[in-house]
């Protein structure tokens, strides 16, 4: 299966306030239509905060969302990631070239470069993980097939020229952005905030629809980042939030608590499910945690993963234990 844009969604731009600029391009994922960039006044130029996703015909979507607010790639000043997903990372190799800019990224981008420098590798690496987590042989060899044809979304493997680290600030006309380091959704995510105006471009760490992802396998406690995250977040006291998808927000410790509510419950229901006195896979648990979702290739490997992360949880704050089961599967129970 090619992964295509509908051919109805379009890239558009549209004025925040003076001086920010939306640039909604669409995605081709199901349940995640488009994804925001945001450009932001810099002198005689813009400062480029996400990039959108790298697929055919996603150069000219970017260009037109541009083009809606009077500006071209080629105004871009400095190009910078919250994070090294392929939806606001992809396009920064080609925007970095056209432009002659720098990209500024947090330096905790290794989950993405396996994706774009040896899919192959990568793609082992999650089947192996699927294993553990006593997935069936069938689904596993569907998934890889499946995954095979997907290309990364990312353009080209470009590096950072500058470590967005704490400390580090991005000026712009509305005033200097500062850094502040939220991984949890992904290793390398940060959140950025205006403190004059109290503007924080959010990225996905908190979008305007609660919705919880994980990047299993390359820190220590994925759920335990982002709700700690979710505290140097709301330190802030971020007036409007310009999220990674979906529209701007002012409501945004309301979010964070709504975050934070969703990961409590979910964590529950996980302990909850090795608690009968039984050892299970992830596997097994997954219909018991997300009743509420229709199981399917596109939906099981995100829920996998996220079921994994809320283990992983419980195990490092000591309410679960894991034991080696047949095939190498990993079997759970609370401590
Ligand atoms: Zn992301
Ligand atoms: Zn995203």
């Amino acid at each position: 299966m090619a992964e295509t844009i509908h051919k109805h969604e379009l890239g558009r731009g549209e004025r925040i306030v003076p001086g920010v600029f939306r640039l909604r391009l669409p995605l081709p994922w199901p349940g995640v239509p488009h994804c925001n960039a945001w450009a932001v006044s810099a002198g005689d130029g813009v400062v480029l905060f996400d990039t959108g996703m790298h697929q055919p015909g996603s150069v000219a979507h970017l260009e037109r969302a541009l083009e809606m607010c009077d500006l071209r790639i080629e105004d871009v000043r400095l190009v910078v990631c919250t994070h090294a997903h392929s939806d606001h990372y992809g396009q920064a190799a080609t925007v970095v070239e056209r432009a002659g800019c720098e990209l500024w990224m947090h330096p905790n981008y290794e989950h993405m470069t396996h994706w774009a420098t040896d899919t192959d590798a990568a793609i082992a690496r999650r089947l192996e993980v699927a294993r553990q987590s006593g997935v069936p042989e069938e689904p596993l060899r569907r998934y890889a097939e499946q995954r095979r044809d997907h290309d990364s979304g990312i353009a080209a493997l470009v590096k950072p020229d500058r470590a967005l680290l704490p400390g580090v600030t991005v000026a712009t006309d509305l005033g200097a952005w500062t850094v502040h380091e939220t991984p949890g959704h992904a290793p390398s995510h940060v959140c950025l905030f205006q403190p004059e105006r109290r503007l924080l471009i959010s990225g996905d760490h908190l979008l305007g629809r609660i919705s919880l992802y994980f990047d299993y396998g390359y820190s220590p406690d994925p759920v335990g980042e982002f709700v700690h995250s979710l505290d140097v977040v709301e330190r802030l006291g971020a007036r409007l939030c310009l999220p990674g998808h979906g529209r701007t927000f002012t409501d945004v410790h309301a979010h964070i608590e709504g975050n934070r509510d969703l990961v409590r419950s979910r964590t529950e229901r996980v302990l909850g499910a090795i608690s009968g006195g039984e050892l299970r896979t992830a596997f097994e648990i997954v219909p018991e945690i997300y009743d509420d979702v229709r199981l399917s290739a596109m939906t099981a490997p995100w829920l996998l993963t996220e079921t994994l992360s809320f283990l992983l949880h419980l195990e490092v704050t000591g309410r679960a234990v894991r034991s080696p089961g047949e095939g190498g599967a990993e079997l759970w129970q609370a401590a």
